[in-house]
Formats: structure tokens, C-alpha cells, sequence
């Protein structure tokens, strides 16, 4: 006996334990905490949020951080924009290194 789910390649779906077993055991390893830390401390906010560190398909729990909301959204929406972003980067102008 087996579900209608065979073919189903989506690439960004979650495995059927998240919600039930990934999702909790990664909020409770990091003891709730959010785990965001750039160019500082560890943001510490409650988190009710489980990121993949590396956006795909790797939902391994070392894949797995806690975040909190605002610091998932913020993630999330870099994602999305992160290809663009990377060709549109304003570069400061170089300088010439024989030119001082
Ligand atoms: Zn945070």
C-alpha cells in the first residue's frame, strides 16, 4: 500500500518527520534560543523557527539551526534575492594599485 506521492520531485519539500520529530528536536537542541549571529553575539530571541543553514535538501539536523521570526525573514528574503544580489552588489571603485 503506498500514497500517491511517487514523482513528487519538489525540490524544497520537507520531509514527513518535520513538523513531527526535525522541527522540535532542533528547537529544543538549541534550547529555543535563535542562533542568528552576524558580525556580532548570538541574537538569543526566542525562536519558534527551524532554518536550513544551506538552502536545499539537506535536512539533516546539523542543516538545521533555530531562528527567531524577524531573523528568519530576513534569511529567507536574502535567499530569495541572493543570486541577483550577488550580480547587482555595489562594489566600491578599486583603485588602481600604481596609482597612489
Ligand atoms: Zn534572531
Amino acid at each position: 500500500m503506498s500514497g500517491g506521492w511517487e514523482g513528487s520531485t519538489r525540490r524544497d519539500e520537507l520531509p514527513p518527520n518535520w513538523q513531527s520529530e526535525l522541527r522540535p528536536f532542533v528547537l529544543q537542541r538549541d534550547g529555543y534560543r535563535c542562533r542568528w549571529h552576524e558580525d556580532g553575539p548570538t541574537c538569543g530571541h526566542h525562536a519558534n523557527q527551524v532554518d536550513h543553514i544551506e538552502p536545499g535538501n539537506d535536512h539533516r539536523p546539523e542543516n538545521l539551526q533555530a531562528l527567531c521570526a524577524y531573523h528568519h525573514k530576513i534569511k529567507t528574503s536574502r535567499e530569495g534575492n541572493a543570486a541577483r544580489w550577488r550580480e547587482t552588489a555595489r562594489r566600491p571603485p578599486e583603485r588602481h594599485p600604481g596609482l597612489i
